[in-house]
């Protein structure tokens, strides 16, 4: 009763449409949920995701819960989470894509979940890591485990914005690396990110994980351009 009355004069809003939200509806409304465009890429293993990486990362494969395209829903359910203050987002998105993924067999076997980290700064002027919200909620989906503090974003690297492609492609390789590796030896990782485009963060991940014994890498996004 308090809830709805709260609710007449705070009302709740969808993230994807800026529709008012039912009060059995939680973050995301019901008709966002069964209306914005999945990929179904975790079922075809050599979708375009998987092929961005051929000839660059040896991953299992690759797949995005949703299309995003300019000014779209999605794109704007990933603008709130980035830049609303809304992680709740993120953690929602996994737990609805981790419900799928549970049933497709090139996840299911999976040992653990591991986010593309925050840069420092970014973290601390955002107050968390979309990737991970992401992450912890994929993991409570697919009844499997979120490792955050795996991958780790190291500190020297500088702002991307002024360098060239070439600089800026190097400057993404050596941007992270691994925190306590006997944690990864032969297993199977899920790494997921919010948004997968040219695929060189993923890359860059990906290449450091296998570098410190990692045995299977699979990748997992919220969202991606149709390729
Ligand atoms: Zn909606």
């Amino acid at each position: 009763m308090l809830r709805d009355c709260l609710h007449l004069f705070f009302p709740r809003i969808c993230p994807a449409c800026n529709g008012a939200l039912q009060h059995h509806e939680r973050i995301i409304c019901f008709t966002c949920r069964s209306t914005l465009p999945k990929t179904g890429y975790h079922l075809q293993p050599d979708n375009p995701i998987a092929r961005l990486f051929w000839g660059r990362i040896p991953i299992h494969t690759a797949a995005s819960c949703y299309f995003f395209k300019k000014s779209g829903k999605v794109q704007q359910l990933l603008h709130e989470l980035k830049y609303g203050n809304q992680p709740e987002i993120g953690d929602e998105i996994g737990e609805l894509y981790g419900s799928d993924l549970i049933h497709a067999p090139l996840f299911a076997d999976a040992n653990f979940i591991v986010p593309v980290p925050l840069h420092a700064a970014r973290l601390a002027a955002r107050g968390y890591n979309q990737s991970e919200t992401f992450a912890i909620g994929l993991a409570r989906g697919m009844r499997n485990s979120a490792l955050n503090d795996l991958l780790i974003r190291n500190l020297h690297t500088e702002s991307q914005t002024r360098k060239s492609r070439f600089a800026r492609w190097q400057n993404v390789q050596e941007a992270y690396s691994v925190d306590r590796p006997e944690r990864l030896q032969n297993k199977h990782i899920i790494l997921v990110d919010d948004v997968i485009t040219t695929g060189a963060t993923i890359e860059a991940c990906a290449k450091r994980l296998f570098e410190a014994g990692a045995a299977k890498i699979t990748i997992a996004s919220i969202a991606a351009p149709v390729m």
